[in-house]
């Protein structure tokens, strides 16, 4: 039986305010352990929370990126468990009435069509702290309180997605607009953008739901596709076996690249939510939601858009180069050199991006500035360099920074324009292989590409191609008489 899988992601992204969501307290990442907590985030008892409005600022940005509704009235609950980075036994989170609500998302699956995928909600709430389990001895377990507190927003898609490449790129698209509306740095190492996801799989052409597993400590966008598909084929084997799923939490393990049973999912009312006794309903006045609205930057659908109708660019294309907006900002600098926008594309997409992704680095990293790499594509359209010699031209400005009239200078790669020095080699060529010659004139039109072969290869591939295709043909019709 064929099955297909149904993936719903709930994403977390820790919000770039300075300050914590109910207090004071600095969100800096990295500071000794312990050092930024009060008497408030640590929920002690008499303590009183005051609502962060930079955070309810940022988390309505996002609600509007996604196109969602904005709920004028939304209400922080009490989520209660225990757990030991929980010292005071609930988190503050939002239930019943999320901030937003019903919002969309365009992906780009990679060798798939576009698709749009629909959000269910995006709530706010508070982390909780991190228990670190390396350096205090055998069976100890310390306690870092530093992060409890600090603002989240909760993004929760709709089950829409039907394969984990889908869900990718659900998640990049994501990760592509907290950073774009500059909410949330995204960096998923350091835990500020993570990812959990919920998996069933359903016989092929099925409209029913199976039993799902969410699949937690997914912390790269290669390691959720690696998940899902593990998750996938363990439920498939799990059902043709003649068993039934369990809805219950796995952990993904990335070393052994397996999900591993973690907790059988307690039900939602085991947590007992109940409306935060300590804050009032959460009235956001309009007067936010436009400022909100007015310091929106242009987005990556709308910036793609563009990039198409401005630059004529494929949608292909104009997708890879608004992926972020660092690299949305390099490209535009290059054409604003005058570089023609298409070979921008081209020379930004394949060759530059193809040079940084070997590296590992991205474009803020870019060892060519823009406004050389338009310079180079302004002497591939001028005529001063063939594309060929061009990537022999890219090579030293991405390994010395320099640019690129310098090398062509340096390594005297000019293209030769010149007819008489193009038809002096050309001469030496044809005066070389009278064999061909013959060949040629024996009605081989083919051969022809031979003679240009050979005069590019006299020239170090520095003659205007064109120039010598056109005399080589004309002095070999020449000798037919
Ligand atoms: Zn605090």
């Amino acid at each position: 039986m064929e099955f297909e899988p149904v993936i719903g992601l709930e994403v977390h992204a820790q919000l770039s305010t300075k300050s914590k969501l109910f207090c004071g307290c600095s969100t800096q990442y990295g500071a000794e352990a312990n050092t930024q907590t009060c008497p408030v985030c640590l929920g002690m008892p008499g303590t009183l929370p005051v609502l962060n409005r930079e955070a309810v600022r940022m988390a309505v940005m996002m609600g509007l990126a996604v196109e969602a509704e904005v709920r004028p009235r939304s209400v922080f609950a009490r989520k209660n468990y225990f757990y030991p980075d929980l010292p005071k036994g609930y988190q503050t989170s939002q239930y019943e009435l999320p901030l937003i609500e019903h919002g969309r998302l365009r992906t780009e699956p990679e060798d798939g069509e576009p698709k749009v995928v629909g959000i269910t909600r995006i709530h706010m709430e508070e982390d909780a702290g991190k228990s670190l389990h390396e350096g205090f001895g055998e069976g100890v377990t310390a306690i870092d309180l530093n992060r409890t507190g600090t603002p989240l927003i909760e993004i929760v898609s709709e089950p829409d997605m039907r394969s984990p490449q889908e869900a990718v790129a659900y998640l990049k698209k994501l990760h592509s607009i907290v950073r774009y509306l500059e909410i949330c740095d995204g960096n998923m190492q350091e835990g500020s953008f993570r990812c959990d996801a919920n998996v069933s799989i359903r016989p092929m052409g099925s409209e029913e739901f199976g039993t799902r597993t969410e699949l937690k400590n997914l912390n790269s966008f290669r390691n959720v596709e690696r998940a899902i598909t593990f998750e996938m084929a363990r439920q498939q084997e799990v059902l043709e076996d003649g068993g039934h799923i369990t809805q219950e939490t796995r952990l993904w393990d990335a070393d052994k690249g397996e999900t591993r049973s973690m907790r059988t999912k307690e039900e939602a009312n085991d947590y007992r939510y109940f409306p935060c006794p300590d804050l009032l309903p959460l009235d956001v006045p309009e007067t936010l939601v436009e400022e909100a609205r007015g310091s929106l930057p242009e987005l990556p659908d709308a910036k793609r858009e563009r990039f198409m109708t401005e630059f004529g660019l494929k949608d292909y294309d104009a997708s890879v180069l608004t992926t972020s907006r660092e690299l949305a900002g390099y490209y535009e600098r290059v054409v604003a050199t005058g570089a023609d926008a298409k070979l921008a594309a081209n020379w930004t997409m394949v060759e530059l991006l193809g040079a940084l992704n070997k590296d590992g680095r991205d474009i803020t990293e870019s060892p060519i500035s823009a406004e050389n790499l338009g310079v180079l594509v302004q002497r591939i359209e001028d005529e001063t360099i063939s594309g060929k010699i061009a990537k022999q031209v890219f090579e030293p400005m991405y390994a010395e920074g320099i640019d690129p009239d310098t090398v062509i200078e340096r390594e005297g790669l000019k293209q030769i324009t010149d007819t008489s020095a193009i038809e002096a080699v050309v001469d030496e060529v044809i005066g070389e292989n009278e064999g061909q010659v013959q060949q040629y004139l024996d009605g081989k039109d083919k051969v022809l590409g031979f003679f240009v072969g050979q005069v590019m290869k006299k020239t170090g591939g520095k003659a205007n191609p064109q120039q010598v295709n056109q005399i080589v043909k004309e002095k070999l019709d020449a000798r037919k008489g």
